[in-house]
């Protein structure tokens, strides 16, 4: 069985991200790029599947500029076996990126696509839904914990309030959760292995894949600024001000 783990390239989760001064869309110049954490966390879970020898081969997308090849790379150095580079300088949508990834799979006859739920630039969490629809594979979202077993897929799926378990036919589509696991750090005999596994290149014209924008982003704000809080004597203190801005 052969599992397709698409990684975006997003900025690094620890970066304090900067509006641009005309509020066109954020700051991305030097800005510390890296793989999105919810796909590191499907790459873990795709590589702990092979290691169990529950699939045979993972291979790493990702869609985005030429430096995405170093997402593929960490990808690789985590224990994928080989990547595709679908590269444009574009943004790409989630509906865009599904086709893409829609694409791949048939070429590729893969069985199983292993993605993160979300990606914490754009924040969408549709990419996957929307693959799902257009393969015509059913889908295990917001995964917390993966049973593969006689080509179907046990997914416990974080929901509000509890967990829900769900039993899924092959071939599917699976998105993570946090929970799900702990992304391993590559090793450096791994980083190194890494750079001997290939990475093919192609374009969306390639794919045969339309991705100009549908959507227009209008205008992009920081979050309204917090006001500093006050210390206040005493309860009667407190309960004054409360009254004196209408709280209570
Ligand atoms: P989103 O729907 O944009 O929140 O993204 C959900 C998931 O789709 C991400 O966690 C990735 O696995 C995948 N994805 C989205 N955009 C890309 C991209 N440009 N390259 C590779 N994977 C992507």
């Amino acid at each position: 069985m052969k599992v397709l783990v698409p990684v975006k390239r997003v900025v690094d989760f620890n970066v304090k991200v900067r509006v641009k001064a005309d509020n066109s869309g954020v700051e991305l110049q030097n800005v510390k790029m890296s793989m999105n954490p919810f796909d590191e966390i499907a790459v873990e879970e795709a590589v702990r599947l092979k290691e169990a020898g529950k699939i045979s081969e993972i291979v790493a997308v990702s869609i985005g500029p030429q430096q995405a090849q170093e997402t593929i790379r960490t990808a690789l150095a985590m224990g994928a076996d080989r990547g595709i580079l679908v590269k444009t300088d574009q943004l790409v949508e989630p509906l865009a990126v599904a086709k893409l990834l829609q694409k791949i799979v048939g070429d590729e006859n893969l069985d199983l696509v292993i993605m993160g739920k979300q990606a914490i630039d754009d924040d969408c969490n549709q990419t996957g839904q929307m693959l799902a629809a257009l393969l015509g594979w059913p889908q295990g979202t917001f995964a917390s914990e993966v049973r593969l077993e006689n080509g179907a897929v046990q997914v416990t799926r974080e929901i509000d309030g509890g967990l829900e378990t769900i039993k899924i036919t092959i071939p599917a589509v699976i998105t993570t959760d946090l929970r799900l696991n702990e992304p391993r750090y590559a090793s450096l005999p791994n980083i190194m292995k890494a750079k001997q596994k290939p990475i093919d290149e192609k374009t969306p014209e390639d794919l045969g894949v339309d991705i100009s924008p549908r959507l227009k982003s209008l205008k992009v704000e920081e979050p309204a600024k917090r006001e500093a809080g006050i210390k206040v004597e005493s309860v009667e203190e407190l309960v004054g001000k409360l009254k004196q801005e209408g709280v209570i």
